[in-house]
């Protein structure tokens, strides 16, 4: 049996419909893609019609995208961890409807950052809101895995560190939907040092044993404007940040990474192409 492939792409646009990113992703020369399936900064959508959804299932299947590589993402607007209760049953209701929507198109994963407790609450409660908003988002639902994405630890954002992700995914009731999606822009910020593959192999393997391997279901793969531990969300192109080539080397290199989406949302999408390239020859260096 081989081993599957490294799967890499960017955070492509869905302007003029979901239908448009597979068709966007191909002309990257990607084999993976993330989305958002609505406005990320609205919380009205209108719903998938038939047409979008029949053209986004027809061209991912002429363009060889499954749903094991294809990452949407939700709305920014959603805190599921809100301390007040009208605004976290509003986000509650915004996240069910990002789930449907993937279901409709019959994707499996949906990631999303975890939620921030705005100073209101202590940080186990707002791990526990989480937690609890992802338990019935999934029993509204069926096939769709809640992928968590580690935070910056920007703000009053949690998730920036690998105990919180375990907490969240330790309330969770149905461990086989629940995972995270690593960025690491958002890891570097937090404080993990990742810029040499002596410091990743730490680092992972912290991972490994707080988390588990198990539950990682998606990579961001971006470098970071901000220094290690500065908590700043600010992305840059792979290379031209504070934490260099290496990390990309070596998730390129690991096997542990084949199989998940692996996502550009770095800042100058002119050289995505040229990035995705960059990846693939990094894993060709040990072929
Ligand atoms: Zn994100
Ligand atoms: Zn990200």
């Amino acid at each position: 049996m081989s081993q599957l492939p490294y799967y890499v792409g960017a955070h492509v646009s869905a302007a003029g419909g979901v239908e448009n990113a597979p068709l966007n992703a191909k002309r990257l020369g990607a084999n993976a893609f993330a989305l958002f399936t609505k406005n990320q900064r609205r919380w009205e959508a209108k719903p998938l019609t038939s047409r979008n959804i029949k053209a986004f299932k027809e061209n991912c299947a002429r363009l060889g995208f499954e749903s094991a590589q294809i990452l949407p993402h939700d709305s920014y607007l959603i805190n599921l961890g809100h301390p007040e209760a009208e605004p976290l049953e509003k986000s509650r209701h915004a996240f069910i409807d990002e789930m449907q929507r993937c279901e409709q198109l019959g994707l499996s994963l949906l990631n999303f950052h975890p939620g921030s407790h705005l100073r209101k609450i202590p940080e186990a409660e707002c791990l526990a809101k989480i937690a609890e908003s992802i338990n019935l988002a999934l029993a509204a639902t069926s096939g769709v895995c809640a992928v968590i994405e580690n935070t910056a630890g920007q703000g009053s954002n949690l998730g920036f560190s690998f105990e919180q992700l375990a907490a969240i995914i330790d309330q969770v009731n149905d461990k086989s939907r629940v995972g995270v999606c690593i960025d690491t822009c958002h890891m570097f910020a937090a404080g993990y040092d990742i810029r040499t593959q002596e410091s990743c192999r730490e680092v992972f393997a912290q991972f490994e044993q707080i988390v588990g391997f198990q539950y990682l279901r998606a990579m961001h793969l971006n470098d970071s404007k901000g220094g290690l531990g500065s908590k700043l969300d600010r992305h840059h192109s792979l290379g031209e940040g504070e934490i260099g080539y290496e990390v990309f080397r070596f998730i390129m290199q690991d096997d542990r990474f084949r199989g998940i989406p692996l996502v550009l949302e770095t800042i100058d999408e002119s050289i995505w192409a040229d990035e995705i390239q960059l990846l693939r020859a990094y894993s060709a260096e040990v072929a």
